[in-house]
């Protein structure tokens, strides 16, 4: 018989608070809000390695990477294309199947990549070579301080048990004027969409929201990085690319889909111009940071 799951508890990973309020009851713990900072976060949660062997046995769909990489294409290459002045050695934390690094080896990047599902792990070596993809945390690859150019982290940050401890060891093995790159969930809109789609409305989206360990929006992320003594911090809206809530609107088809979405990102772009950056609501924010 499988034993049950044990959780532990947990306390803010920003101000190490752990006065909280229930935002909502989930399947593995709570949802929560820390009273002192704002943070949301997953409370209880699985230990630290069950979480690391939940992803290290993961099994990902291939054809569902591949539209993964194919719509986040346009970002990576338009993002790349902005980083001349950096070249040098990049590092991806979470390089999945190493396609961003793909794209970077491509304009002459020297690419490493941290992958501790065992199968993109597979995959990324396949398209990069063994010697720079490691299969495990990103402290126990241990690399020398003031090493990258470059560092990426995109759809990851949420999942880490330890952003902050993460982002201090991110700035270890930065190079000085070294850049950080982030994309991660934004949980001002998922809190919106959970609320408009709690009653499934329209009966189209089943699952609107997802969330992983942390919630993270503009304003407890700038927390979080200048905690971790990052500076020369830019926030802003992603462009959004495929997967959930909106795999989920398939009887629209790709192209309705992706011009709703099209429209959606010029909207929140527009929010964002009106209120002078402290209003993002687009699904996932953009975040750039610099060791100075
Ligand atoms: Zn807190």
């Amino acid at each position: 018989m499988k034993s049950p799951v044990s959780l532990v508890e947990v306390s803010c990973n920003i101000c190490n608070s752990t006065s909280e309020e229930i935002i909502s009851k989930t399947g593995i713990g709570n949802i929560v809000r820390c009273k002192k900072c704002g943070l949301l976060y997953r409370n209880p949660r699985l230990s630290d390695r069950d979480e690391i062997d939940k992803y290290k046995h993961q099994i990902y769909d291939e054809s569902y990477g591949l539209i993964e990489d194919k719509s986040k294409k346009e970002i990576f290459v338009s993002i790349l294309n902005n980083l001349e002045h950096y070249k040098g050695k990049i590092l991806d934390i979470g390089c999945a199947d190493g396609y961003f690094l793909a794209l970077a080896r491509e304009r002459g990047w020297e690419p490493y990549g941290i992958e501790i599902s065992d199968f993109l792990l597979r995959k990324a070596r396949e398209s990069l070579g063994s010697k720079y993809v490691f299969g495990v945390p990103l402290k126990m690859a241990d690399f020398p301080p003031n090493y990258f150019d470059v560092i990426s982290m995109w759809d990851v940050l949420d999942h880490l048990m330890d952003p902050l401890g993460e982002l201090m060891e991110i700035r270890r093995i930065l190079k000085k004027k070294g850049l950080l790159i982030i994309r991660v969930r934004n949980i001002a809109f998922h809190i919106l969409v959970n609320k408009l789609f709690k009653k499934n409305l329209f009966g189209i989206i089943k699952k609107p929201t997802i969330f992983h360990l942390y919630g993270f929006n503009n304003k407890n992320i700038k927390v979080l990085l200048e905690k971790a003594n990052l500076s020369k911090l830019k926030i802003g809206n992603s462009k959004l690319t495929s997967g959930d809530p909106y795999s989920q609107i398939e009887f629209l088809g790709d192209c309705s889909t992706n011009f709703i979405k099209r429209i959606y990102y010029a909207f929140s772009q527009l929010i964002s111009f009106l209120s002078s950056k402290s209003l993002l609501i687009s699904p996932s924010i953009i975040i750039y940071a610099e060791k100075i």
